[in-house]
């Protein structure tokens, strides 16, 4: 490994911390009850800061700012062009503080800082201005119907909008589901992850610079089954947009139902194929494969973590991943160059040691990585392992981590059929110069993105959601703006037709 750059002496981050409080009706405010949780840096386990921590209590008076906000406050009345301005200003904001907030996300997250600031902020600053494109571009039509009658839809806002949002893209995730709930002028009550709270609450300071009126963007940190699920079961919201495990997305749909039934929007976890075909330039395909999984430390809920090979390149395949995971370069996030940090926390760095061991244990081949990187932190060793078999937990579970499983294949019928065969349906890759391979295996992977000869590839336009038990309804695009509207029906007679 070209890696272990200064692990032992941690980098201090170019920025400092300057709100924990959470973000209610326009004011930062303690928790109800005093308490503080500790966010940690994952590169040490040692603590950022002490962040207040919402519960029940703190998301009633979040709802109730977000309420009053919607139903009296100006921001659901205002000019669809003075929100769209007003989300502008936002963006621009962001823009202007670029390279503080990358920092605190990556000081609280662990990725690379270079992602968080050449990719992930101006991603969140291209998405803002999407959103606000769309502002003054939403309304409703005209509709022929029997008899003399004039009918149009309204398209309205939906209301108090509940967002919880995971740790492995903290502002990205932000943006997915602010954007559009503010451009269709709704107010919101938001969950951040309890692993990281930090860049939202900088950001909503900014949004209300920007001009937003209190009340619109509350931000409660606090942990899931507290906060999270008072958020799901509270009468006074009017909707949920979940991101976050399969097994979470169920507990919310359920809060949802026994309370008012709020509609529910979830993204749920993945276990996405990335097939090589027979035809494929085998150094590009294992550059993309290798990419496509170990990204963001191969946190992503869209990962490729299958990696279907064909048996004709499957050996070659193989050594070019290995030596790729070997040459990938690990250590401290705030290093320039370094493309993988820390895991997020103790957990998940357990449960992706647990993984790797029971790859070992069931059969599959380490091919290299495999351990912990230093002693200190969440480093791991990218790892890869070949003759994978589709029954082995690390090809049927999501392990959120840098560790790449290889599978053999001999034909396109058989697979369709292995990639489809899992309770999840995020996102797929396909690798093939043959436009008839591409289309047929477009049409029949039942997932809701197929990259083909690219991957994670997430303008803000184009829709991103899964099939099956990865989720429903669709985030970015104008797909999104749906999860944010109801449509009114209106019905009056024609006097002279
Ligand atoms: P992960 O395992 O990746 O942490 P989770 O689905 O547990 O994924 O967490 C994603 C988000 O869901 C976090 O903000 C977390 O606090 C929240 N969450 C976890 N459990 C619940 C719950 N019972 N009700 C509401 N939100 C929850």
């Amino acid at each position: 490994f070209s890696t272990a750059a200064a692990l032992d002496e941690p980098i201090k981050p170019p920025v400092s911390v300057e709100h924990t409080q959470l973000l209610i009706n326009g004011q930062f405010v303690d928790a109800v009850s005093g308490k503080t949780f500790p966010t940690l840096d994952p590169r040490t386990g040692e603590v950022i800061a002490h962040v207040a921590e919402g519960d029940a209590e703190d998301i009633n008076i979040a709802v109730a700012a977000a309420r009053k906000a919607f139903d009296e406050g100006p921001w659901p009345r205002m000019t669809a062009y003075e929100r769209q301005r007003i989300i502008l200003r936002f963006a621009d904001l962001v823009e202007k503080h670029n390279d503080e907030i990358a920092a605190l996300e990556t000081w609280d997250n662990g990725k690379p800082y270079e992602q968080s600031a050449k990719i992930e902020i101006p991603m969140f600053v291209r998405l803002m201005r999407y959103y606000a494109g769309w502002a003054d571009k939403i309304h409703g039509m005209t509709v022929p119907a029997d008899g003399p009658l004039h009918v149009q839809t309204l398209h309205e806002p939906i209301g108090v909008a509940g967002q919880i949002i995971p740790w492995n893209f903290p502002l990205l995730m932000y943006a997915w589901k602010v954007g559009p709930a503010l451009a269709c002028g709704n107010s919101i009550v938001l969950k951040t992850a309890e692993q990281t709270p930090l860049s939202a609450l900088y950001v909503s300071k900014l949004l209300h610079e920007a001009g937003v009126p209190s009340g619109v963007m509350n931000v409660v940190s606090g942990f899931g089954p507290t906060a999270g699920a008072a958020l799901c079961s509270h009468m006074g919201v009017d909707k949920l947009a979940f991101t976050g495990s399969t097994e979470t997305g169920k507990v919310i749909l359920e809060l949802a139902a026994k309370s008012n039934l709020k509609p529910v929007t979830l993204e749920l976890g993945g276990k996405s194929p990335f097939i090589v075909c027979e035809d494929a330039d085998v150094d590009q395909a294992a550059e993309l494969a290798h990419f496509a999984l170990f990204f963001n430390q191969g946190q992503c809920c869209c990962a490729g973590s299958r990696t279907y090979v064909h048996e004709k390149v499957y050996d070659e395949f193989v050594e070019k991943a290995s030596a790729l995971a070997m040459k990938r370069s690990v250590g401290d996030p705030f290093k320039e160059g370094m493309q993988q940090g820390p895991q997020i926390d103790q957990d998940q760095f357990n449960k992706i040691l647990g993984y790797i061991k029971s790859g070992v244990e069931s059969g599959a081949n380490l091919e290299t990585g495999g351990d912990r990187l230093g002693g200190k932190g969440y480093y791991i060793k990218p790892t890869v392992f070949s003759g994978v078999q589709d029954n082995m937990a690390i090809a049927k579970e999501e392990i959120f981590g840098p560790v790449q499983s290889i599978l053999k294949y001999k034909d396109l019928d058989e697979v369709i059929r292995r990639a489809n065969n899992t309770r999840f349906g995020l996102a797929a890759g396909v690798f093939t110069q043959n436009i008839d391979t591409a289309n047929t295996l477009m049409r029949a992977l039942r997932v809701g993105t197929v990259w083909i000869n690219c991957f994670d590839t997430f303008d803000a336009a184009i829709p991103f959601g899964g099939y099956k038990m990865s989720g429903n309804g669709r985030e970015k695009g104008e797909y999104s703006l749906k999860n944010y509207l109801q449509v009114k029906a209106v019905v009056t007679p024609l006097k002279n037709p």
